[in-house]
């Protein structure tokens, strides 16, 4: 019994450190569109610019006691800043199922996980809501992806463990991942002159390959589309977007990587059984 008390109190501060996350992403996240500066300062109110006391700014309790309106000016909280907490908690609680029921953990693949989870959640949230991928947090996930993958010695395909570990077949693995993910961008960015998809996407498609190697990087790709269609099919028959109209590519892909990065490896031996 104590194991399990041990266990569940693990899972907790996990869940509280992701809805921390959660959190940070808000005021970052704003920070970042409407003001010049990337980190520092106290949180603010997005109506007033009034600073923010510390016990509001306690993730979901904070938003659940105001009601919704903020102290000072008594204007609503945007209501995406409880979900978006609530979705820290939720996918850091995920990793953490994963890999604490793994056979052997392995503390460095876990934060390699969480890692690629929290730049994913700032890159899904930050196209949809402004349609934009920032470049550096694609550069930083990038480097930062690649550089796990190299010294954890595995990345998530099982294909290169044919090649003992060694490190220069793991990075070669990763700059292939890359080369696709970047070239099948790059392709439809020079031929439609940047109207199907847009700098952000290119840059983007190289990061997930150094980050899922070949031929992961398209399972990644297989659902970003597959995502993109279930949303996009039913607006266009409701007249809600125009055909061609852009929408947010970096949201689809940031869930086709994390789906990948959990069940890719599966899904592609599926696949080749499929095959024959
Ligand atoms: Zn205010």
């Amino acid at each position: 019994m104590a194991f399990d008390s041990l266990q569940l109190a693990v899972y907790l501060l996990i869940s509280l450190l992701g809805l921390c996350f959660g959190s940070f992403v808000n005021s970052w996240m704003w920070r970042v569109k409407n003001t010049r500066e990337k980190i520092g300062r106290r949180s603010v109110c997005v109506h007033c610019g009034e600073k923010i006391i510390w016990y509001d700014n306690i993730p979901l309790f904070g938003f659940l006691r105001l009601r919704g309106l903020s102290r000072c000016c008594r204007r609503p909280i945007p209501q995406d800043y409880f979900w978006v907490e609530l979705a820290g908690g939720f996918l850091f609680l995920l990793v953490a199922l994963y890999h604490l029921n793994l056979v052997i953990f392995n503390p460095v693949f876990f934060a390699r996980d969480l890692f690629f989870i929290c730049i994913l959640l700032v890159i899904f949230l930050y196209d949809a809501k402004y349609q934009l991928i920032l470049t550096g947090v694609v550069a930083a996930g990038g480097l930062g992806g690649f550089i796990f993958n190299l010294f954890t010695a595995r990345p998530f395909t099982t294909y290169i463990l044919l090649f003992n570990h060694n490190a220069a077949a793991i990075a070669s693995n990763l700059a292939l991942g890359a080369i696709v993910g970047w070239g099948w961008f790059a392709f439809q960015y020079y031929a439609s002159r940047g109207k199907w998809v847009g700098g952000g996407d290119v840059r983007l498609g190289a990061m997930l390959g150094l980050w899922l190697g070949w031929p992961l990087i398209l399972v990644c790709l297989f659902f970003s589309y597959i995502l993109g269609a279930l949303v996009a099919v039913p607006l266009l028959i409701l007249k809600k977007k125009q055909f061609g109209s852009a929408l947010p590519f970096g949201t689809f892909l940031a869930v086709g990587a994390v789906i990948t990065i959990f069940y890719g490896q599966p899904i592609f031996n599926w696949y080749l059984r499929f095959l024959g």
